[in-house]
């Protein structure tokens, strides 16, 4: 394709507000997919994409558009994750397009993601085109949105275009301007071949697809080709196009998108950002590449029943064929056997990857305190990363510990800006920035990252009624006063409750902790005393109080059913506990004890 007819874009929007909508409608109205082959949200292609509406892994669409100049032009769309666990993967897509449609809800105006995301498409140089949707809502305020999009992100916004995703109102006019404000992509046909690996997957019928935007050069069907990167060399089988079903294709050209397939055994052979070139015709230089994604998350997953061990090993390899940022290994509980240290790229990750795994794979999971990664500073000069408290060495031979902080970006109605500092301040924040944006604060906040990863979004939400916005990055490491705290039931360590935390928090965490438990774990035969301690010193206590009767004693003897029910409920709430000594603890404690209310 002449490169003056292309145009390759992704769309960027927080949350919510009608990105995958938008898509559907440019795909429906281009009849690039037939009217009964349409279904709402058709780039979401994981069930669980769609049932919690949210997109995870950035896909893309070529859509053939007949202007309103008389000629063709090829569209391509890379469509990317709104969540911020998956902002990595928003960066790297945005690397292979020239242009962003920038999607605000015209009646919630930007949010946190907005500004995190269009500042990534600006880092990418792109060309941007404002659109306001939800136009058809009585609620919209497009001419304030319009104002308020060029005080805070300080782009151009009286050409924004005003649609309604939902109802195709203004889809025409995006389809234009996609064609007429958009820049064409540049590249060389008569250059080796330069193309840049995007993003890869794992299809159960092809193996490893691959997602890539030629720079230079022309790739076709049967070339054997060179990932600069891993040096590997790969014989194409298929070339092809996604329309978004695989279309197959001879050739792509510069500025084209793409997929191959090659025979590749696993997402984990590609490197994402890695170029490619051909195996005898070499580029002189490489693109310059993506920094790897890294997990920061860390929790141990284990088969409630030790029989499942081996079934979850399996599904973990299975997904982990399909999803390169997530990382695992092998993992010994004293308590809880044999199961695995799982990295993830935030909570929603993790959530899903567990999520997965109980459903697709049928296993039923105990899920360890997640945690982040720490640095450790060994008196003897070494340096070590601590992904699991379990494996905290001597205090003695700790110099100092480590840990990751974030810059937190929140968006809040002026109402409760309150609760939200009190919020952050209360995870130890220090607050850096509170500006205005329009008449919304925007509070900007350096928090330590394990504060936040286990229910800060939960807590950010219910204090704001679910009005605030949240975005974060990583900013690097700092020395804090962190110690290891422990959690005793009937006086065993439980290897799986033990957590970092800071030591002016202990007390509250471990009193919090332990009085969640003491609800959480069914009363038995003995006492049973839970405590929270720190090295030897036992910072928190409670008892549960021993079982005096037998539980079917207050059916009176009399009702067999009841009593038949009763007996019966105990043995399914069974399936779900794990026994820790003598006491048996109910897989929900693990999580429940671990959320701060
Ligand atoms: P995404 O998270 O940005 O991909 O947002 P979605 O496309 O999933 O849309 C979020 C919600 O807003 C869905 O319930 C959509 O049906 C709804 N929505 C999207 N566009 C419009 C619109 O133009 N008008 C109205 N009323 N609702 C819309
Ligand atoms: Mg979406």
């Amino acid at each position: 394709t002449d490169l003056s007819r292309i145009r390759n874009f992704s769309i960027v929007a927080h949350i919510d507000h009608g990105k995958s909508t938008l898509a559907d409608r440019l795909i429906q109205l281009t009849g690039t997919v037939a009217e009964r082959d349409m279904k709402a949200q058709l780039l979401d292609a994981m069930d669980i994409e769609r049932e919690r509406g949210i997109t995870i892994k950035a896909n893309s669409v070529r859509i053939d558009y007949p202007a309103q100049d008389g000629q063709t032009y090829v569209l391509n769309l890379i469509d990317t994750p709104g969540h911020v666990d998956f902002a990595y993967e928003v960066s790297r897509s945005m690397r292979a397009v020239e242009g962003s449609l920038l999607v605000v809800d015209a009646t919630q105006g930007v949010e946190a993601q907005t500004l995190a995301n269009v500042y990534q498409a600006i880092d990418a140089g792109h060309e941007i085109v404002p659109v306001l949707n939800k136009i058809d809502l009585p609620a919209a305020e497009p001419a304030r949105i319009r104002e308020q999009i060029e005080d805070v992100i300080g782009i151009e916004a009286h050409d924004a275009i005003e649609i309604s995703a939902k109802t195709g109102l203004g889809i025409p006019d995006v389809l234009e301007a996609i064609v007429q404000r958009l820049p064409a992509p540049k590249g060389d046909r008569d250059a080796p071949l330069k193309a840049m690996l995007v993003d890869s997957w794992y299809d159960s019928y092809l193996g490893v697809v691959v997602l890539i935007r030629v720079m230079d050069g022309v790739i076709r069907k049967g070339d054997t080709i060179r990932m600069m990167k891993t040096q590997a060399t790969y014989k194409l089988d298929t070339l092809a196009v996604l329309k978004p079903a695989m279309t197959q294709i001879d050739e792509l050209g510069p500025g084209e998108i793409g997929v191959f397939t090659a025979s590749i055994k696993q997402v984990r052979d590609t490197r994402v950002g890695d170029t490619i070139t051909h195996e005898k015709k070499q580029t002189a230089t490489a693109l310059p590449g993506f920094k790897p994604s890294v997990p920061v998350v860390f929790c141990g997953l284990f088969p409630v029943d030790a029989n499942d061990f081996e079934d979850l090993r399996d599904a973990i390899e299975k997904l982990a064929l399909n999803d390169a940022s997530f990382t695992y290994e092998m993992e010994t509980s004293a308590a809880l056997g044999f199961g695995f240290r799982c990295g993830f790229l935030g909570l929603l990750h993790l959530e899903v990857v567990r999520d997965r795994l109980e459903r697709e794979y049928d296993i039923d999971l105990i899920t360890t305190a997640p945690s982040v990664v720490y640095r450790l500073h060994l008196k003897s000069g070494e340096v070590k990363e601590l992904h699991n408290p379990a494996d905290m060495p001597d205090l003695t031979l700790v110099s100092h510990i480590e840990e990751p902080r974030i810059k937190a970006t929140i968006m809040v109605p002026d109402d409760y800006l309150g609760d939200v500092l009190k919020l952050c301040q209360d995870r130890r924040g220090i607050q850096a920035d509170l500006t205005y944006a329009g008449t919304r604060p925007l509070v900007v906040y350096d928090l330590p990252l394990n504060e936040v990863v286990f229910d800060f979004y939960d807590r950010l939400k219910s204090v704001t009624k679910g009005y605030a916005s949240f975005d974060y990055q990583l900013t690097g490491y700092r020395e804090d006063n962190l110690v290891k705290m422990q959690i005793l039931v009937n006086d065993e360590p439980v290897d799986a409750l033990s957590m970092m935390v800071h030591r002016d928090r202990a007390e509250m965490r471990g009193r919090a902790m332990v009085e969640k438990l003491k609800d959480l774990i069914p009363r038995h035969m003995f006492k049973i005393p839970i405590q929270a301690a720190i090295g030897g010193k036992v910072i928190a206590r409670e008892t549960l109080s021993a079982l005096r009767k037998d539980v079917t004693a207050k059916c009176y003897g009399g009702d067999a059913t009841r009593k038949r029910k009763l007996l019966d409920k105990q043995k399914a709430g069974k399936k779900k506990m794990r026994q820790f000594g003598k006491v048996e603890i109910p897989q929900e404690a693990f999580i429940s004890a671990l959320k701060m209310d």
